[in-house]
């Protein structure tokens, strides 16, 4: 589907060639790329990096980002970041997986050629994919293109929009040196949340890829993307194995 979008798209009269400085779509060698690495084993499902990157981008350059029918059923509202809970393994042992997704800012992003617009880009400073609101005719093709699921469309401005990773807070000279962070990864209580460059091996981030296995999600779809996971670390089923003191009293 993607090919057929990106031969569709490169003849459509509205395609508009991006600028180079924010055109890296095939290249594959991004002097810095910034991006978010999320530690599966220690992430508890509290939802702060979810309502925390709510609330920075509801009120900053990236919003307003709408809800529907917030306090009726059904409800559903513009997130940057979503955390999707899930059960592994075959009862006694089983665990709860907590996993937190975003945009991935891939270093091959399928979501920027399809744009017709030119409204979706990728910086060549940061590697950041961003989506300019004022370009975006809301067509959703770019959330057709993106294997992760990660693009959300604002249904009561009709815009395509995405985390940003906090671009307008990263660079705020009027901001501490602490507080330049993803509001995520301000927020989240067990440090699950790395931000850094992975392109720099020195990095928090290229460290902990490098020692602690981080991985991509669907490598196989070649977008090579940015943020890693952090893998789970096996579990020592002390509950499982301990019985518990009413089964201890019996024995
Ligand atoms: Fe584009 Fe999806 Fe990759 Fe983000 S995760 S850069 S929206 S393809
Ligand atoms: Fe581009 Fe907006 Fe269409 Fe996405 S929805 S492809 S950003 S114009
Ligand atoms: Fe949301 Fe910013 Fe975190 Fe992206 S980096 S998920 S925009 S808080």
């Amino acid at each position: 589907m993607i090919a057929w979008l990106k031969s569709m798209l490169q003849s459509n009269a509205l395609a508009e060639t991006p600028t180079p400085s924010t055109a890296l779509v095939g290249e594959k060698t991004m002097a810095r790329q910034l991006a978010l690495v999320i530690d599966l084993n220690v992430c508890v499902g509290c939802h702060a990096c979810v309502t925390s990157c709510k609330e920075w981008n509801d009120r900053g350059a990236a919003g307003p980002l709408s809800d529907q029918n917030a306090r009726g059923a059904n409800p559903s509202g513009t997130f940057f970041n979503r955390v999707q809970t899930y059960e592994a393994g075959a009862f006694p042992l089983t665990e709860t997986i907590h996993f937190p997704k975003s945009c991935l800012h891939c270093e091959d992003p399928p979501c920027v050629p399809v744009c017709p617009t030119g409204a979706s880009y990728k910086r060549a400073e940061d590697g950041i994919v961003l989506v300019d609101a004022d370009k975006c005719i809301g067509c959703k093709y770019c959330a057709w293109a993106c294997p992760y699921g990660a693009r959300e469309v604002d249904e009561e401005r009709q815009v395509m929009t995405k985390c940003t990773l906090c671009v307008d807070r990263i660079y705020d000279a009027s901001m501490s040196a602490a507080d330049r962070q993803p509001a995520c990864v301000k927020a989240c209580p067990t440090g699950a949340r790395l931000f850094g460059d992975v392109k720099d091996p020195d990095s928090e981030v290229s460290r902990a890829i490098r020692d602690r296995g981080g991985y991509a999600l669907m490598p196989e779809w070649n977008t090579q993307p940015a943020n890693q996971y952090l893998p789970r670390r096996p579990a020592t089923a002390v509950g499982a194995l301990t019985p518990l003191p009413s089964e201890r009293d019996r024995e």
